[in-house]
C-alpha cells in the first residue's frame, strides 16, 4: 500500500460524509475543512457535515481524460456552491452534458471516482447528479 493508499483510507469517512468544517466564533462554513478561519482568523473551528445538495456555479466538459478515468469522458467538471455557501469541485454524472445548465440543482452521490492499476485499488468519493 502506498502513501495515497494509506491516506485515502485514513481519510475515508469524511469522503463518504463530506464533513467540513464551521468557525465557532464567526459560524463561517469550510470545505475543505481549514485551522484558521479566514473572515476572522479564529483558529477554533468544528467538524460539520456538509449540505448534500446545491447549484452548479460554473461546468466544463472534458473530452480528454487522465490516466485511470478512461472510458468516462466526456467528463464534466463542476463548481457547486451547496445550500450553506461553501463551493465545492466535483464531477457531475448521469446528466447529458447538453442537459446541464449554470444554476442546475444537484445533490451529492458517492461513485467510484477510479481505479489505480491493472489489479487497481478503486476508490470511491463524491460526484454530484442533477435532481
Ligand atoms: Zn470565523
Amino acid at each position: 500500500m502506498n502513501y495515497v493508499a494509506i491516506s485515502y483510507w485514513r481519510r475515508r469517512d469524511r469522503y463518504y460524509r463530506l464533513v467540513g468544517n464551521r468557525c465557532s466564533s464567526c459560524g463561517s462554513e469550510y470545505y475543505p475543512p481549514i485551522y484558521i478561519c479566514r473572515r476572522c482568523g479564529s483558529e477554533s473551528l468544528v467538524d460539520v457535515e456538509m449540505p448534500n445538495t446545491g447549484q452548479v456555479v460554473t461546468y466544463t466538459i472534458l473530452r480528454e481524460v487522465m490516466a485511470g478515468f478512461e472510458g468516462q469522458q466526456p467528463l464534466v467538471l463542476g463548481i457547486i456552491r451547496l445550500e450553506n455557501g461553501v463551493k465545492v469541485l466535483g464531477q457531475i454524472v448521469d446528466t447529458p452534458p447538453e442537459a446541464l445548465r449554470t444554476g442546475s440543482r444537484v445533490k451529492m452521490v458517492f461513485r467510484k471516482i477510479r481505479e489505480e492499476g491493472e489489479a487497481g485499488q478503486i476508490y470511491y468519493g463524491y460526484k454530484f447528479t442533477t435532481l
